[in-house]
């Protein structure tokens, strides 16, 4: 006999249990437990079948959510991966980091009242048991188009793309001048949120379904790297999917000292760690150290996470809005609290004091005003509102900007926003230059995993359809002179 859905009027939310704030504390594993027996067909059960499904709309992917979560009541696991696995290429990925308060759990109609349904963590127990199965298999095609696509950066933009223009049976090159694959997702986002054999199961994944990587190879005019033109001679379409790494910075008395180092350096250097590479610069441990983070967005709370766990003597968090206004989501900032963060409200940083090395930070109070067009609150600086806070090492978590690729890559046509993003076509995503397609956060801005998944994926399919129309002519070219 079928579930009969509807649970969610006599069985209460649960979420896999999370571990406990000292133990978790003590690692870098991930803070959530699996399910226990029975407890994901139960949770899924709660679903309650909406005609027009609030969650699916509401997911950039626009998974198909309650048939998943219909057949994952039912225990029909392999046909809920294969359903799943339909317009998410990482679905283990997504049900981990996605911010799921803000896409499908928040607009969960059965949150009025009575807490959504786990939509993340259902589809992270589905995948994780379809690996577990061997029900994932790696979507080899059933013949070669002879066509050759090359694509720059190893991110979820990237792979996603590789993924899906492989399964059509074109020949998939990736260049990223990282030693591994991932990008954030390897050397950005902290174990404790997705641990690295998930990242490299897929990797594993996708080489076996045929994709070339050429890690360490970056592209651009820099020594050892591959030059653009170059790249676009050795294949038929190129997808430009390099993320955003340039770092805000902040400026003020001080700013120079060292001991004030930006987040993503921290990460990588802490990631690098616990994958098992020998990192030895002092500066990028917290251990024994008086830590201020500056920020309130999720790269802030993964920094102040890391520290603690480094074993730093104390972690606090400068923001300069309120926790109501904070753009990190609101999840990661309580289990941030659990672990012994200090939030430190309504302050902006204007200086930094120390003879050589950093030792405090000079902040101002700030107060909440009027609501700006957008209904965001204004801030203005409190008068006599200056304080100090102690800190042996500062990390600037203010959000990142594009790279200026035409100037690295001597490719002046290729076009940019004023933001430094590439402008693409919306529909094709084709750039300024023909058959050179970008997709991921180098169009989008600092975005989310499942927004990288998305763009790739779509942009597989216009490169796919432009490949039909134009390339045929180059690929016989190349194909006589190999
Ligand atoms: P990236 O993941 O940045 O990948 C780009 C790749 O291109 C990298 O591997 C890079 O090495 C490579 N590359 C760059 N330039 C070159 C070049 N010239 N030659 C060769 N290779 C190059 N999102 C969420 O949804 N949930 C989260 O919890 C979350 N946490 C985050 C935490 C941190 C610390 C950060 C920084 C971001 C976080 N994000 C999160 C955002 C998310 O990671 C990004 O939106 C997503 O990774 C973008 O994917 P992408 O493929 O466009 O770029
Ligand atoms: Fe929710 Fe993200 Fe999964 Fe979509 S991909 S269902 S937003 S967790
Ligand atoms: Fe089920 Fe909630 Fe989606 Fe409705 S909105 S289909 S209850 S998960």
């Amino acid at each position: 006999m079928s579930a009969p859905m509807l649970g969610f009027v006599s069985v209460p939310q649960a979420q896999p249990e999370k571990r406990s704030a000292g133990d978790r504390c003590g690692d870098f594993d991930e803070i959530y437990n699996d399910f226990a027996d029975g407890e994901a067909q139960e949770q899924a059960n709660r679903c309650s079948q909406c005609g027009v499904p609030f969650c699916s709309i509401n997911c950039p992917l626009g998974n198909n959510i309650p048939d998943w979560l219909m057949l994952a009541a039912n225990d029909r696991l392999e046909e809920a991966y294969a359903v799943s696995a339909q317009t998410n290429s990482f679905p283990e990925i997504c049900g981990r980091i996605c911010p799921q308060d803000r896409l499908c759990e928040g607009n969960c109609v059965i949150e009025k009242g009575f807490d959504s349904v786990t939509i993340g963590a259902i589809e992270r127990y589905i995948t994780d048991t379809a690996f577990e199965n061997g029900w994932v298999k790696p979507a080899t095609p059933r013949k070669e188009s002879g066509r050759s696509v090359g694509i720059v950066g190893a991110g979820p933009a990237g792979l996603a793309a590789a993924e899906r223009l492989r399964a059509t049976g074109h020949e998939v090159h990736v260049y990223d001048r990282h030693d591994r694959v991932g990008g954030l997702l390897i050397y950005g986002i902290p174990g404790f949120k997705l641990e690295k054999e998930i990242v490299a199961r897929r990797h594993a994944l996708l080489e076996e379904q045929g994709i070339r990587f050429h890690l360490g190879q970056g592209i651009g005019s820099g020594e050892g790297e591959l030059a653009f033109e170059e790249l676009r001679a050795r294949h038929d379409a190129v997808l430009i999917a390099v993320g955003v790494y340039k770092s805000r910075d902040i400026g003020g008395p001080g700013s120079g000292l060292e001991g004030i180092i930006p987040a993503l350096t921290y990460l990588t250097a802490s990631n690098r760690r616990s994958l098992g590479d020998v990192v030895t610069d002092p500066l990028l441990d917290a251990s024994g150290k008086d830590v201020v983070v500056i920020g309130g967005g999720d790269t802030a709370m993964d920094c102040v996470r890391t520290a603690i766990r480094q074993g730093a003597k104390s972690v606090k968090c400068l923001y300069r809005r309120d926790k109501a206004n904070m753009p990190g989501s609101a999840r990661e900032v309580k289990n941030a609290e659990e672990e012994g963060v200090e939030f430190v409200w309504l302050a902006a940083p204007e200086g930094f004091l120390g003879e050589g090395s950093v030792t405090s930070v000079r902040a101002r109070r700030m107060k909440l005003g009027l609501p700006d067009a957008t209904g965001r609150q204004s801030i203005e600086p409190e008068e006599d509102g200056l304080f100090t806070v102690k800190a042996d090492l500062v990390i600037k978590a203010l959000g990142f900007d594009p790279e200026p690729l035409p100037e690295m890559w001597k490719t002046d046509d290729l076009a940019t926003s004023r933001w430094g993003t590439l402008v693409v076509r919306h529909e094709t995503f084709e750039t300024s230059l023909p058959g050179v397609f970008a997709a991921g956060d180098i169009v989008r801005g600092a975005s989310l995993v499942v927004w990288a998944i998305r763009d790739g994926r779509d942009a597989a399919a216009q490169i796919d359809q432009w490949l039909e129309k134009h390339a045929s002519a180059k690929a016989g070219a190349r194909m006589a002179a190999e």
